[in-house]
């Protein structure tokens, strides 16, 4: 899954490092927009488009020869037509709802989609694979899962067989959490997107720090008891205190309520962030790095020495998840590729 511009570490260099794996059948996207931006890459192989791509769309994404997802008939008559116009052989995957709400046929209403799936696929359309995503693959208790997997599979059982001298159906549950749970749920296809990226998915396998996001200390200076830091003044010197000023603010992505706990790293220590986070700055208390110089690198996510700060305590600091933090990294950090 390169979605979301490699979940905001840059879709080319990762696309790059990947497409020579073997293990890669195919690329996944939401849009229609992010598989031309891939085709842009130079990537002629497989792209799966897995959120519904509005009937607008239809034609751009045969033009770019994509394989879409599709969750209703009218979507299937659709690709039809769009093969048909372009007289193209275009593949298509059908989503089963099992229980996410967002996309997908209704898994009770197999009997009905199902046939229906299989007639409007003629001529030039090819109902290549069936899949569906589960809503709680990282939670500890898995019943939720094992009841999606149940529909799901009571779907498998029940769509028409694939027409004589058709290839199976390919088949594909399981995101990073599940491809790490149980069995993996290992079927035809796996769909990994945040652990690939450095997300932790529950807490059996530990990823490896993919992304660090650094900054430069620009100022390094001592203040009065009293002196306060950061737009509405939220925190004042106690004493004498040495502050830094960090050259990254929520403009950059660094999530502006983090500054409630958030930590930094500078020399391989950890230095509180104090007052808000402004747009392009951020203050530190260098208590605990007198050394501390402008100049220095400052590691607000990632590793420096023996401390880590990982992308899921960034998230839990902020309430909400790694996939947030990461896709938040805006353009003006620049990202470099080691
Ligand atoms: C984003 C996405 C994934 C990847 O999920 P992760 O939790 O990032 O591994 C897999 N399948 C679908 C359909 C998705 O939209």
């Amino acid at each position: 899954m390169v979605k979301a511009d490699a979940y905001g570490l840059g879709m080319p260099r990762v696309v790059d490092a990947l497409r020579h794996e073997a293990s890669v059948w195919a690329f996944g996207v939401a849009t229609v927009a992010e598989a031309e931006a891939l085709r842009a890459c130079g990537w002629h192989g497989r792209v799966l488009v897995f959120s519904p791509a509005p009937p607008g769309e239809f034609l751009r994404a045969a033009r770019a020869n994509l394989t879409l997802c599709l969750s209703d008939l009218d979507g299937v008559a659709r690709w039809a037509d769009a093969a048909a116009a372009q007289r193209q052989n275009l593949a298509f995957h059908t989503e089963v709802d099992t229980g996410m709400g967002r996309a997908g046929f209704a898994a009770a209403n197999v009997a009905e989609w199902g046939p229906a799936v299989a007639r409007l696929t003629a001529d030039r359309l090819r109902w290549e694979g069936v899949y569906t995503h589960f809503h709680s693959a990282d939670e500890p208790d898995l019943r939720a899962t094992d009841e999606q997997w149940e529909r799901f599979r009571g779907v498998l059982g029940a769509l028409p067989p694939e027409p004589l001298g058709s290839p199976r159906r390919l088949v594909h549950v399981a995101n990073s959490a599940a491809s790490l749970r149980r069995g993996g749920y290992h079927l035809d296809l796996v769909r990994p997107g945040i652990f690939m990226y450095g997300g932790a998915v529950g807490a059996n396998v530990r990823p490896e720090a993919v992304a660090n996001v650094r900054a430069r200390l620009v100022l390094a200076r001592q203040v009065e008891p009293g002196a306060t830091a950061g737009y509405g003044a939220t925190y004042q010197a106690r004493g004498h205190e040495r502050w830094g000023t960090v050259a990254i603010g929520y403009g950059d992505g660094l999530p502006r309520v983090l500054a409630a706990g958030g930590e930094a790293l500078i020399r391989g220590r950890r230095v509180p962030m104090i007052g808000r986070i402004s747009m392009d700055v951020t203050t530190v208390d260098l208590a605990s790095v007198p050394d501390a110089v402008a100049g220095d690198v400052v590691t607000v996510l990632g590793r420096d020495g023996d401390e880590e700060i990982t992308v899921d305590q960034v998230a839990a600091l902020c309430g909400t998840i790694s996939y947030e933090v990461l896709t938040g990294l805006t353009p003006r950090l620049p990202r470099v590729y080691v």
